[in-house]
């Protein structure tokens, strides 16, 4: 295993995350009561030194904010600063300030939606007192539109954007992995997901989001119980192959995947402009043959390696749109908008992440948009990236049977199937990567010690 990535597994639970640094920062940063304020009174010409962004590294030593050391606040007119410590400051507009006020006035408390009307406030908008509380900043705003605005620390601090202060959880909790999982792949029982108080569901959904996979064992081989599974997830999304699908190898829909074929490692839907986040899927009987094993990869994972050992093929396949197309149906011609199609690596644009493999070769369409100078280093990209995707490290063979379902992240993990003889009866769906997302934030928000995350208070860092 290469240095810098997690090497899998010896047991799951001690695998290496990036960093717990953000999670404890602004999740423990309850401030106790206290009486002391400190008082600015404009005009004051106190203005804070020029601190550059922070590297990420030197934010994890801000501490929380404690009552009998409140942070020092000053502005310039503009803006109001506030000084967490010697070193360091964030600074926000007053505009941004009074927009972001959460009184019930300005943001209602239970639809969590704006009230205070954004192209009313004055552009030149300047407070008239600003205060140091030890609930947070207190901010009077002046007389023609008087108004009171109390911003508390903790939120602040994640809502920091100068300098932004906050290191992004998009990718925190992620847990690249090889071949070497076999050892232990996360895995729930059905009766863990299907448990009323959804404990269980948590922790299949946080194994999903860690892993981007998670076998659910345990499952009665029929349709309706796997129907039933999937949909404790969210909506079921249905698609040209049904909603709940329930299928043999009869070419009964005109795609490779009703056939006996191999299947070499693929995300689904490349040839739709949103593809579906999660599949899962569930081996009901294999009668009368053979063969037919799962085949799961990283997509993250081998990402990681072509970064490092080919970074100008890594940004080929992160810059290239692929067009793709599903047509064995006569009924359906689907093809992503835009149809120049997306690139097999996508990114967060703010954060630079790695957020989304696509990569489907079947389903490829004409390369027609590359330039003259581009087609051999697409080749030589797609080359490298097919190596690395097809090596015994990155391949993670199991057989599955009736009784074990599998869910993968349809945006990172690539499936495929070796070829197989006599009849497999297949079942499973796919799940929305929205309703996804949205029954894990409602999970964590259920399972917070976090008060103001577990209440979904109007300060809640999601909103
Ligand atoms: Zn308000």
């Amino acid at each position: 295993m290469r240095a810098g990535y997690v090497s899998l597994p010896k047991s799951i639970g001690s695998a290496t995350r990036s960093t717990p640094f953000s999670r404890t920062l602004f999740r423990t940063s309850v401030l106790p009561q206290a009486s002391a304020t400190k008082l600015a009174r404009l005009p004051t010409s106190a203005a804070p030194p020029e601190s550059k962004a922070l590297p990420r590294s030197t934010s994890q030593s801000l501490a929380p904010v404690v009552s009998d050391d409140l942070p020092v606040i000053s502005t310039d007119g503009r803006k109001v600063a506030i000084g967490w410590d010697t070193r360091t400051w964030s600074r926000f507009h007053n505009v941004w300030l009074r927009d972001h006020c959460r009184c019930p006035q300005c943001f209602h408390p239970i639809t969590k939606q704006r009230l205070v009307n954004t192209f009313e406030i004055p552009s030149d908008i300047a407070p008239s007192e600003v205060e140091s509380t030890a609930e947070g900043l207190k901010v009077s705003w002046p007389s023609s539109q008087p108004h009171t605005s109390l911003y508390p620390w903790s939120w602040l601090q994640h809502n920091s954007y100068d300098p932004a202060l906050r290191q992004r959880e998009t990718q925190l909790d992620k847990i690249l992995w090889s071949s070497k999982i076999q050892a232990s792949p996360p895995t729930v029982t059905y009766e863990e997901a299907m448990a009323e108080d959804d404990r269980g569901l948590h922790k299949w959904l946080s194994h999903v989001d860690h892993f981007g996979m998670c076998f659910i064992s345990g499952v009665p081989a029929t349709p309706e119980a796997t129907e039933e599974l999937s949909q404790r997830i969210g909506f079921i999304r249905e698609t040209q192959y049904g909603k709940f699908w329930d299928f043999t190898s009869d070419l009964a829909k005109g795609d490779t995947a009703y056939t006996t074929l191999a299947l070499g490692a693929h995300t689904d839907n490349t040839y739709f402009t949103d593809p579906c986040g999660l599949q899962l899927f569930h081996l009901l009987s294999h009668t009368e043959g053979s063969g037919g094993s799962t085949l799961l990869v990283d997509g993250f994972y081998v990402a990681s390696i072509l970064k490092e050992l080919h970074p100008d093929a890594y940004n080929v396949l992160a810059r290239t749109p692929v067009p793709a197309h599903a047509a064995g149906e006569t009924s359906a011609l689907y093809q992503p908008f835009p149809s120049s199609g997306y690139p097999v690596l996508s990114h967060d644009p703010v954060t630079g992440e790695l957020i989304q493999v696509r990569w489907n070769n079947d389903d490829r369409s004409v390369m027609n948009n590359l330039n003259s100078h581009q087609v051999e280093e697409w080749y030589n990209a797609i080359r490298i990236w097919h190596k690395l995707l097809t090596s015994a490290d990155s391949e993670y063979w199991v057989q599955l049977g009736p009784g074990t379902a599998v869910i993968v992240d349809n945006h990172r993990i690539l499936h495929g199937r070796s070829a197989f003889t006599g009849k497999r009866r297949m079942c499973g769906a796919y799940i929305g990567v929205d309703e996804y997302r949205s029954k894990l934030a409602v999970l964590r928000e259920k399972f917070s010690s976090d008060n103001e995350v577990a209440d979904r208070s109007v300060w809640s860092p999601a909103l």
